[in-house]
């Protein structure tokens, strides 16, 4: 009775490490595992990228302008300096004058989108960054509580393995070596009695073997060869 139910406490304490692995490596992954916010991430960078591209522009436009009105100030001051008197060449500073009016509306119109678009850009930027700072900390909270949990789930682990090494010690060689080559072929190697049944198989035992296992004995189940036992 003793060995087979040292067998039973052995096959209990090797379920619950392995179930206990099993949660482990599922929380490990979910420690590797942030695709959220490197998704907010990449996408607050690329807002980022397209602000600062849009601001490069705006600065080209300025310096367009800048440079337009700097040709203006000068065809203006000759139109008006009195130095030109022939008609053509006049005509022709007065055309150009136009042009360049021209060109500077045009850019002054260019200018005004981009700082539409730049106040859009900048409104998206602040949004994103919200919903970054959201995701971040939620992921740092989920963070720290996974590792804690990873940290129990070792140290149950161990302990649990500690325990099974003390339990093997305990049980004969040749009875270990039995039960590890059923675990081998059947998954658990023994089975509970409940309401004179092996759970293992579900099938009724007589009274013979019900009175063996009693008894004390290793029994084998007839149906499914798990051993059984008996609490
Ligand atoms: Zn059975």
């Amino acid at each position: 009775m003793i060995t087979v139910q040292m067998l039973y406490q052995l096959q209990e304490v090797e379920v619950e490490i392995e179930s206990l692995i099993k949660t482990l490596n599922a929380c490990l992954k979910k420690l590797g595992e942030n695709e959220k916010l490197s998704a907010a991430r990449s996408k607050l960078f690329s807002i980022h990228n397209k602000l600062e591209e849009l601001k490069k522009k705006q600065q080209e436009i300025d310096w367009t302008i800048d440079d337009i009105e700097a040709k203006l100030k000068k065809s203006n001051d000759d139109l008006y300096s009195g130095r030109i008197n022939n008609p053509k060449e006049l005509t022709n500073l007065q055309q150009d004058v136009k042009n360049m009016e021209s060109q500077r509306k045009q850019q002054e119109d260019g200018a005004l989108e981009i700082m539409a678009q730049i106040e859009t850009v900048t409104a998206e930027q602040s949004a994103q960054t919200i919903c970054f700072k959201a995701i971040e900390s939620e992921w740092r909270n989920e963070h720290a509580a996974l590792i804690d949990e990873a940290q129990r789930l070792k140290t149950s682990i161990s302990k649990l393995k500690e325990k099974r090494e003390a339990m093997v010690a305990a049980i004969e060689p040749e009875i270990l070596d039995y039960y590890n080559q059923l675990k081998v072929k059947k998954g658990l190697a023994v089975s509970k009695i409940e309401q004179g049944m092996c759970c293992g198989c579900r099938i009724s035992l007589s009274t013979a073997e019900l009175q063996r296992v009693r008894t004390g004995q290793v029994v084998e189940c007839s149906s499914c060869h798990r051993i059984l036992y008996l609490a």
